[in-house]
């Protein structure tokens, strides 16, 4: 007998035929977990009407024959009835097609080949690579049905000579198509989309190798060494990863997760950026291999699956990124995961240091662009500090729970690593008073510092700032057997600020800050020197504007005082001594800019050094 499919079924049918979309594998996707959900249906017809029958074997056949160039796909579970044929293949009742028409409707009808790609639309995807579709099909209920389309508008259902239950389909191709009558390509896109299906899944009679979805399991029943195999075999992995989270809810979602830290971070090789591997599957069945805007950026070292129900099978990509349902689930999985962080770092401080030492500059970025998520992220921040050994990692919490009375601010120190921090002049003010400073060895440190602001209330200040105001706490330094007047240190102060000129100083200080080194150049500019150092490797041809200091002197040193008394004796020379005692500080502050003129001038120096 022959019907006429309903309107939206043949829109469905007229795009899905003319399409040119590029994507056409995803029909073995699209049968193959129908033949899943069939078999799953009369597993539970079965279990349910607790008939002594035993449930019986279910499987998946697929066979294909390149010389009638076929794809052929079989199961056995409950297969179909004369109406529920009508009504299943004829009609759009399901999911996946009605969002493509409502997305179609959207869009006036208009549908981009993009577009026409983010749906699977179920069963009907088979006509993009067949120009005849049979299927054979018997409920336990009915009697052995041919149902048969040629992708126009009508299709014909008659008797047939089908005795066992479950469904057959034979998808003739389009001689285009004759790719997907070859076995291997086959199978390699059963074993890309569908590895997890809960039914044994033979092609030409081979047993594929089925995966367990340990995701969908519950925590307890499944083992370390499964979790780390499971890994392994997903993400193609030799190592174990550094730590797991799985996790179920209910709520908002449904969703089941299974989230992997890795073992090694892949962008420290300097290979790049790495693609987020958190793939989306919808009972087992691979949605996306990595969807776009499910997380932010930072998330991106982060491995694993996320399964939810929820999410109609035949939607793909761009467009549920837009339902905003990946979004939701996103978010959800997000918080789980850094709250999985902040337990860690307190369950197991070690494993924690651990994870941040390889995956910390993540984290920083997250703390420095993930506005929604910085406050959580700022607290799993790790630093060392000056009162600890190298290597050793302090909390922004740990650091405030230490703050001296009276200190504002949170002091930090940006620089390679701990010897060039410890080298620069800046540190033993902070050291002579017993205040902590934070050491911070990655480029990116600078830049979050400047994100963040603050923590906790406490302004961020980076030890070469002028503008700190040092707590009055003791400051313990060598006593001066022998001081400079202050008259003659105004006067000395006044001649140096002459000397260098107000375009290189903005002033010259000689406050307490500086213990055993004789001067330091202050930051008194809102350019930070990372931020030349950024800017001038960014385009090194322009020249940036002179860095504007404060020139902190420290009279107690015999540098200084040595300096004090050569410029009676031989103003010249004490003017040449005084720029390199200037290019050393901002040397020592990453900010000179010609480090040519210093070894020169060092030369003249040399020449006029008398012996006495
Ligand atoms: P969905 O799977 O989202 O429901 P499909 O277009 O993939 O949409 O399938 C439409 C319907 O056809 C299914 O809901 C199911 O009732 C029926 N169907 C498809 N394939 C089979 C099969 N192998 N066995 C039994 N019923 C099937
Ligand atoms: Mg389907």
């Amino acid at each position: 007998m022959e019907y006429k499919f309903k309107a939206e079924v043949k829109q469905v049918l007229d795009i899905v035929v003319n399409s040119l979309y590029t994507d056409k594998e995803i029909f073995v996707r699209e049968l193959v977990s129908n033949a899943s959900d069939a078999c799953e249906k009369e597993r539970f017809a079965k279990l349910s009407s607790k008939s002594e029958a035993p449930v019986s074997d279910f499987k998946i056949s697929i066979s294909t024959d390149e010389k009638a160039n076929t794809f052929s796909i079989e199961d056995n579970g409950v297969g179909m009835t004369g109406s529920e044929l009508v009504e299943n293949l004829g009609t759009i009742a399901h999911s996946g097609s009605k969002a493509f028409i409502n997305a179609l409707k959207e869009n006036k009808g208009e549908l981009s080949n993009g577009l026409i790609g983010q749906f699977g639309v179920g069963f009907y995807s088979v006509f993009m690579v067949a120009d005849k579709v049979d299927v054979y099909t018997m409920s336990e209920k009915g009697k052995g049905l041919h149902w048969s389309c040629d992708g126009s508008e009508n299709f014909t259902i008659e008797d047939c000579d089908k005795s066992d239950r479950g469904t057959k389909i034979i998808a003739s191709l389009k001689e285009e198509h004759k790719e997907f009558s070859n076995s291997a390509r086959i199978k390699a896109i059963v074993e890309k989309y569908s590895s997890y299906v809960d039914f044994p899944i033979f092609i030409n009679g081979e047993e594929q190798k089925n995966r367990q979805a340990i995701w969908l399991k519950t925590k307890s029943e499944v083992g370390d060494e499964q979790y780390d195999d499971f890994f392994k075999f997903q993400f193609h992995s030799y190592e174990k990863p550094l730590d797991h989270l799985h996790f179920q809810a209910d709520a908002p979602v449904e969703v089941n997760a299974l989230l992997y830290i890795p073992p090694e971070n892949p962008e420290k090789f300097g290979f790049g950026k790495t693609e987020s591997e958190v793939s989306l599957y919808c009972k087992k069945v691979l949605i996306d291999p990595s969807p776009k805007h499910m997380f932010p950026e930072w998330m991106r070292f982060v491995k694993g699956v996320i399964d939810s129900a929820d999410i109609p099978l035949n939607i793909s990509r761009e467009s549920m990124q837009d339902s905003g349902l990946v979004m939701k689930l996103g978010k959800m999985v997000l918080k789980r995961f850094v709250k999985h962080l902040s337990e860690l770092s307190k369950k197991d401080a070690k494993k924690y240091a651990d994870v941040f030492r390889k995956f910390g500059i993540f984290l920083k970025e997250g703390a420095a662009i993930d506005f929604e998520n910085r406050g959580e992220l700022s607290k799993l921040l790790r630093f060392e500090s000056s009162l600890f050994d190298n290597g050793e990692l302090v909390s922004l919490d740990d650091y405030i729970s230490r703050m001296k009375d009276g200190q504002k601010e949170i002091y930090y120190a940006c620089a390679f690593d701990r010897a060039a921090i410890e080298s620069a002049p800046y540190i033993e003010a902070f050291r002579s008073r017993g205040l902590e400073v934070l050491y911070l060895y990655d480029p990116i440190d600078s830049f979050l510092m400047g994100n963040l602001g603050e923590y906790s209330q406490k302004p961020f200040a980076s030890v070469d700032s002028a503008k700190i105001d040092m707590p009055e706490a003791p400051l313990e330094a060598p006593k001066d057997e022998n001081p400079i007047s202050s008259e003659n240190l105004e006067a000395l102060k006044k001649w140096i600020k002459d000397t260098l000129g107000s375009d290189k100083v903005s002033e010259v200080l000689s406050g307490g800050r500086l213990v055993e080194s004789p001067a330091a150049a202050l930051n008194d500019d809102s350019m930070t020197p990372q931020m030349r150092a950024m800017l001038r490797a960014m385009n090194p041809s322009s020249a940036l504007p002179p860095s504007i200091v404060k020139f902190e002197i420290n009279p107690r040193s015999p540098v200084i005082k040595n300096l004090d008394s050569l410029r009676m004796r031989d103003e010249s020379l004490a003017k040449l001594v005084l720029e390199q005692l200037f290019d050393n500080a901002l040397l020592a502050a990453g900010l000179l800019e010609n480090p040519r003129a210093m070894a020169k001038r060092i030369n003249e120096i040399l020449a006029r050094v008398k012996p006495e």
